[in-house]
């Protein structure tokens, strides 16, 4: 990175923490009324980002962020909100709803989904994490894996081999056993009704295209090596221990 990229990266930092709901609407395909920042606003809301688009560089680029996040994201929530308004779901907290949300409620399903397992992934990657697991969670990787390359391994397999858009997970069942799984489309291991493997979220990686095509086009692979240089482990600990 030269000099004049550093000073761009920089600047869209402080961009990213002080944006403005209006820089963020300006830019998007249909108008969202109720945008994340607007406190006060009933709804669900878009979580605000730990971190600059640019700081996750190089693994993820800085162009892939700010689409994911104010488009991809950000439509999750806006259409998560038009879903639930006047239905039987409506006040509920997300995860409830996720529990509540049966097969055939395509749009709570697909965008109730997109917005915990979006709001999931911001929170569990960061641009200078541990570099391993700490605390229960490296214990419990140990013990129910056999060791952390063991797990990571396992994450791979089913990253790759989640066919088309979906996600993969690392979750923990009710008798806190670690699992690793993949789901399609937004669907996610809280979705009782719909899940074949439920449990608490850990950490989750997604495998859409849109999350990786711009810097890595077809080469999934490459995406998925890169986002173990981004885990957080310092908030997986924390999932795990508060699950
Ligand atoms: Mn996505």
């Amino acid at each position: 990175m030269n000099k004049r990229d550093f000073l761009k990266t920089a600047a869209l930092g402080s961009l990213t923490l002080f944006i403005k709901p209006n820089s963020i609407t300006a830019s998007l395909p249909y108008e969202l009324p109720a945008l994340s920042l607007d406190e006060g606003k009933e709804g669900f809301k878009l979580p605000q980002l730990g971190f600059a688009y640019g700081a996750l560089e190089p693994y993820i680029d800085a162009r892939t962020m700010e689409i994911h996040y104010t488009k991809h994201h950000a439509g999750y929530v806006f259409k998560l909100n038009e879903a639930v308004k006047g239905t039987k779901l409506e006040g509920f907290s997300l995860e409830k709803v996720l529990a509540k949300t049966q097969p055939i409620d395509t749009a709570v399903r697909n965008n109730g989904g997109g917005h915990y397992n979006h709001s999931l992934f911001w929170k569990i990657i960061s641009p200078n994490p541990l570099k391993t697991p700490i605390g229960h969670l490296s214990s419990a990787i140990d013990r129910d894996f056999g060791s952390f390359e063991k797990m990571k391994a396992q994450f791979d397999t089913a990253a790759k081999g989640q066919f088309g858009s979906g996600w993969a997970w690392l979750i923990a069942d009710k008798k806190g056993k670690l699992r690793i799984t993949s789901t399609a489309n937004q669907d996610n291991p809280l979705m009782t009704k719909i899940a074949s493997v439920k449990g608490t979220p850990i950490i989750n990686l997604d495998v859409w295209e849109h999350a990786y095509y711009l810097k890595y086009q077809n080469k999934r692979a490459d995406y998925i090596a890169a986002f173990w240089n981004l885990v957080n482990w310092t908030e997986a600990e924390k999932l795990y221990n508060e699950r």
